[in-house]
Formats: structure tokens, C-alpha cells, sequence
């Protein structure tokens, strides 16, 4: 496709010129700002530090909640929660009562800027480690040869009529990786270097897991080792000559004792034991099939209440050790950019002076056998703060930078003289 400079494509009421070279999204999942600082003031990312030589570092938010999807949604619609609609992975259906997954691009309102953009003609990829957010991410683009859309996971299935691509494995040269490792997101990156040479995108995004950040802290070998092989492919990307944006969905903190126990309130068994069982429902939106990294523990909940009243169950809850937030819906929704029809009564964000706390429902219902390390998690308010890095010099940038600005940066802030360097 060629450049078409003039153009601008309208998405969910934003505006985006045409990017001046292919533009790079990357969504680092899980990466607390410490992750990419801390291994880079060790050495062990000198393609970053060339990178930051030339470009720009910056400290954003994430939407809220934040969690993965709600945020990966939000950096391709460019807009919050309440206006695509995926506020977690897991909700009550409004029509049916019943407790689903959000996986489904039903439930997404909002078209993607990558629709936008190859409605007008551009060339998209997009590659996740995860399968379950392929399909969110991939609504609304046709395989018509313009446009890729698979993940690590499932890289041996993709097809041309699902993904647009076939023999994944054999571009990348990787095999698929096991669904907990770093090699599902290293592969993530392998193929955008690979697709930015022979597919040749004018938008890509490149979104990982957080199946290390989970793990490990900043700082710690494992995790220094996942950002020094990052860094590996940040250069050949950069030296491909795209426009490179780094974000993260959310931030990452530890969530445990000092003795290494999860620092969990158990909201579900609490109001049961004074309501009584089903006179509430504590829903947790990061409720997941792949729970080996988080127990299904986070730091934000939302609450249905049947029969008392929602002050009475407020004030009850506020009374926890380690809540920060506790709203009614209409106020928590407009706080946090949601979308009212799906949260419940009350809406809760814990963390405390440590940002340690996280929400459980029952303690029987989460199964924590799998988490070998102390728990990291992320969800609330503590885990808002990301990077938001840039391989070019910048201008016109907002005060305060969101991670869902991430497309809009790379299409309309990128200082022309940086580009005419590059
Ligand atoms: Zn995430």
C-alpha cells in the first residue's frame, strides 16, 4: 500500500493522520514501568537505551479496571471502557443474569482503529500471545490479503480465512510455545519483525503475556532476562525504520505478606456471613481460564446486591483493611470511564498502603495450587501507572498520557523533523 499522507481515518470519534513510516504498537503486558527501567539501567536493554536516545520515555495511566482486556481493548479503539464496552474477562450478562466470559467480540461496542484504518487502506497485523483475545482484537478486519490476526498460542492453526496467514511457524521459525512461558511472547515478537519484512503492515500491534511480570519483580534475573531478549527485537524493529510505541496494559505489584501468603479479603464469604448466602454476588473480572498466574486474585471486584441495601453493603465494605475505593455504580462508573449496564450495584478497588491487597469471592472457589511463587497481581488503582515509550521525538503530546493514545502518538505526535532524520 502506498503512503497516503493526506488522509486522516476517524475512529470512535478520534482523529488519525496517516503514519508517516509503519507504525509499531506494542503492548508489553504486565509492565510496571520498574520492569523496562531497572533492566535498562543494568545494560541489558542498550537497543532501549538508543532508542530513549532518540525518542521519548514517558509515565502514563491505564484505564481502569487494570486488567488486560479492558486496557488491550482500549489501546485499539483509542477510547476507555465505557465507550467499547470490555470492562473485564469476565461479567454478569445483562439480558440473562448468568455468569460469562467476555471473550466474545459480541460484547466489544466499539469498532478498532485497525477496521478503521484498512477500510481506508491500509495494510494491518496483529499478533497476540494469548488466544483469547484474538478474536477481540481482530473484529471487524477482512482476510483479504490487507490484514493478519493470530496468536503465539495458536500460531499451527491459523488459516487464511481465520488469520489471513498460514505456516506461521515456519515465518517465525519457532515452534508454538507452551501457554506459560516467555517464549509466548518472544514469539509474538519474532513475528513482527518477520511480518514488518515480508507482510509489510502500515499498522502492527504487538501484544504479550504477563506470565513474567506475574512471576518475577523488577529487577529479579527472570524478569531481566524476558526484557534483555525483548530488547533484542525493540532494535531490529527500530532499525527496520517503523514507528515504534511501547505501552502496557497495566502495572504489577506485589499482592502477599511479608510470610510470602496472599494478602487477600475474601468479600464473597464476608457478605455471605452477614447477608446470608445469595443476598450479594462479588463478581471479579479478572476471573480467567489461565489462572495459574493469579489465583483468579485482583484488586478490583464489582458487587450485585439482592435484598440489602447498597449503603448498608458499602459501608460494610469500606470497614476492610486495604480497600481504597468503594462506589456505587452510577459514580464508580463515571470515575473510572465504565460501562454502567455491565458492573454491578458497587463498584470496589483495594490495595492499601502497600498495594497488596487483592479480592477474592470464596476462599474455596479460588484455587491457588498453582501459584508456585508469592502472588503478583494487578487490577486497582496501584497498577495504573505504565510506560509509554517512543522511538521518535514527539509534539503536541497531552499533559497527561493515557496507554489507549498509544495509536494516536504513533500516527499524529510524531515530530516531522524526527521522521526525516530517521
Ligand atoms: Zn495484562
Amino acid at each position: 500500500m502506498q503512503k497516503k499522507p493526506d488522509q486522516t481515518v476517524s475512529v470512535n470519534g478520534r482523529a488519525y493522520a496517516w503514519p508517516q513510516a509503519p507504525l509499531v504498537v506494542i503492548c508489553c503486558d504486565g509492565s510496571e514501568p520498574a520492569y523496562m527501567e531497572i533492566a535498562a539501567r543494568k545494560g541489558l536493554m542498550p537497543n532501549l537505551t538508543k532508542i530513549l536516545a532518540e525518542g521519548e520515555y514517558h509515565r502514563g495511566l491505564s484505564a481502569m479496571p487494570s486488567f488486560t482486556n479492558p486496557n488491550n481493548l482500549s489501546i485499539v479503539t483509542g477510547r476507555p471502557p465505557a465507550v467499547h464496552g470490555i470492562c473485564g474477562n469476565y461479567l454478569i450478562d445483562p439480558d440473562s443474569g448468568q455468569e460469562v466470559m467476555m471473550n466474545d467480540p459480541k460484547w466489544l461496542r466499539a469498532p478498532t482503529i485497525f477496521a478503521g484504518f484498512q477500510a481506508a487502506g491500509a495494510r494491518i497485523a496483529v499478533v497476540t500471545a494469548k488466544d483469547k483475545l484474538r478474536l477481540l482484537l481482530g473484529k471487524g478486519l477482512i482476510f483479504d490479503g490487507s490484514a493478519v490476526c493470530f496468536s503465539s498460542e495458536k500460531a499451527d492453526q491459523a488459516t487464511p480465512a481465520a488469520n489471513g496467514i498460514t505456516d506461521v511457524c515456519d515465518l517465525v521459525g519457532m515452534p508454538v510455545p507452551n501457554v506459560y512461558s516467555a517464549e509466548l511472547s518472544q514469539f509474538v515478537f519474532a513475528a513482527g519483525v518477520k511480518l514488518l519484512q515480508s507482510f509489510k503492515p502500515d499498522l502492527m500491534y504487538l501484544s504479550t503475556t504477563d506470565y513474567i511480570q506475574h512471576k518475577f519483580a523488577p529487577g529479579s534475573a527472570g524478569a531481566n532476562a524476558f526484557y534483555a531478549m525483548m530488547d533484542r527485537y525493540l532494535g531490529e524493529l527500530d532499525a527496520a525504520g517503523a514507528i515504534v510505541v511501547i505501552v502496557a496494559d497495566h502495572g504489577m505489584k506485589d499482592k502477599h505478606l511479608p510470610d510470602g501468603e496472599p494478602d487477600v479479603v475474601y468479600l464473597q464469604d464476608l457478605l455471605d456471613g452477614i447477608y446470608g448466602a445469595g443476598k450479594t454476588k462479588v463478581i471479579l473480572p479478572i476471573t480467567d481460564p489461565y489462572v495459574v498466574h493469579h489465583g483468579a486474585l485482583g484488586s478490583f471486584a464489582t458487587v450485585y446486591t439482592y435484598g440489602p441495601s447498597v449503603q448498608e453493603v458499602m459501608t460494610v465494605i469500606k470497614r476492610q483493611p486495604g480497600i481504597d475505593v468503594v462506589l456505587e455504580r452510577t459514580e464508580g462508573c463515571k470515575r473510572f470511564e465504565l460501562p454502567e449496564d455491565r458492573m454491578g450495584d458497587i463498584v470496589v478497588v483495594s490495595g492499601g498502603p502497600y498495594a497488596t491487597k487483592v479480592i477474592g469471592t470464596s476462599r474455596s472457589k479460588h484455587d491457588l495450587s498453582g501459584l508456585n511463587e508469592p502472588l503478583r497481581s494487578h487490577g486497582g488503582l496501584s497498577e495504573q501507572e505504565i510506560p509509554i515509550i517512543i522511538n521518535r521525538k514527539t509534539a503536541g503530546l497531552p499533559a497527561q498520557l493515557r496507554n489507549f493514545d498509544a495509536f494516536a502518538i504513533g500516527c499524529n505526535n510524531i515530530a516531522k523533523a524526527a521522521v526525516a532524520a530517521a
